[in-house]
């Protein structure tokens, strides 16, 4: 996960940019501003930072399988979050870390259904298997129908973290990654770790398989171009801009490498073992 510091006057302006007079449209639809989040966003779920399909404003049925909107604020309802699904813990603490939280409006917040910070792109899985109508939260659920963000942050405390806009985390401050594997910062204080590991249990940000795969398959490609000195590609595939997703991660390997070869060394032998794990004989 990572932050898009994009401030209002500027999302404001690439919305306008995109499609004129959007902002005060009465019948103004998501959809003709996705393209807009997708370059802030650089083509990645915000959620779990994997690389979104590239297609142009017109494929809508491209973007329609792919991308969703996901509304960080769910629009219509807000369902009691349970807990991390069973099969994937095998204790249950994370059913008691479920147990401390509340939950968003039932009726959810119809108020914000247009609102352009309530947006963002995500995967599929992250916004319909994952994330749905849950909305958990460490404070008092709004009952004012307020359109005010940062006073709705502020009383609610999201216990998601929301990388996105002027009123966004910054997801460095709560998560860290040691190759491909991603945990809550051992530094930060109990709400913010509470933050942290709800939002990993939730997207199973830790476990899920295509995420683990795609992680270790970048860390396969910078092991030896990091041995190599080939600093044009270890740039390329940790810039903002990167088309390969989980920039977060391969930041965090590139500074191991600096730091420690031999755990860079070592998680690099691992994701090979794993990679020919998954490779058909
Ligand atoms: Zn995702």
């Amino acid at each position: 996960m990572r932050r898009v510091a994009v401030s209002l006057s500027d999302l404001d302006a690439a919305i306008d940019a995109e499609s004129q007079g959007w902002l005060t449209r009465p019948n103004r639809k998501w959809s003709e501003i996705k393209v807009v989040y997708l370059r802030l966003q650089g083509w990645k779920c915000l959620f779990c930072e994997s690389a979104l399909p590239e297609v142009d404003h017109d494929s809508a049925a491209l973007v329609a399988v792919a991308i969703d909107i996901d509304h960080f604020r769910p629009k219509n309802k807000c369902t009691i979050w349970p807990g991390r699904r069973p099969a994937s813990v095998e204790t249950n603490t994370m059913t008691v870390l479920a147990k401390g939280l509340r939950s968003g409006p039932a009726g959810g917040y119809p108020q914000l259904a247009l609102d352009r910070l309530n947006y963002a792109v995500a995967c599929k899985p992250c916004n319909s298997s994952f994330k749905g109508t849950y909305f958990p939260i460490l404070g008092t659920p709004d009952a004012t129908g307020s359109t005010d963000i940062a006073y709705l942050n502020q009383m609610e405390q999201p216990a998601l973290l929301f990388p996105f806009g002027p009123h966004g985390d910054d997801p460095a401050q709560f998560l860290q990654f040691m190759g491909p594997l991603v945990t809550a910062r051992n530094s930060i204080d109990d709400a913010a770790g509470t933050r942290a590991q709800v939002t990993i249990d939730l997207f199973e940000l830790d476990t899920r398989e295509s995420l683990l795969g795609e992680r270790m398959a970048l860390i396969e490609r910078l092991w030896p171009a990091l041995e190599r000195r080939d600093e044009a590609l270890v740039a390329g595939l940790c810039a903002d801009t990167s088309r390969s997703g989980h920039i977060e991660c391969q930041r965090a390997y590139v500074a191991l490498y600096g730091q420690d070869r031999e755990s860079a060394r070592l998680l690099y032998e691992a994701a090979l073992t794993y990679t020919r794990s998954k490779t058909p004989r």
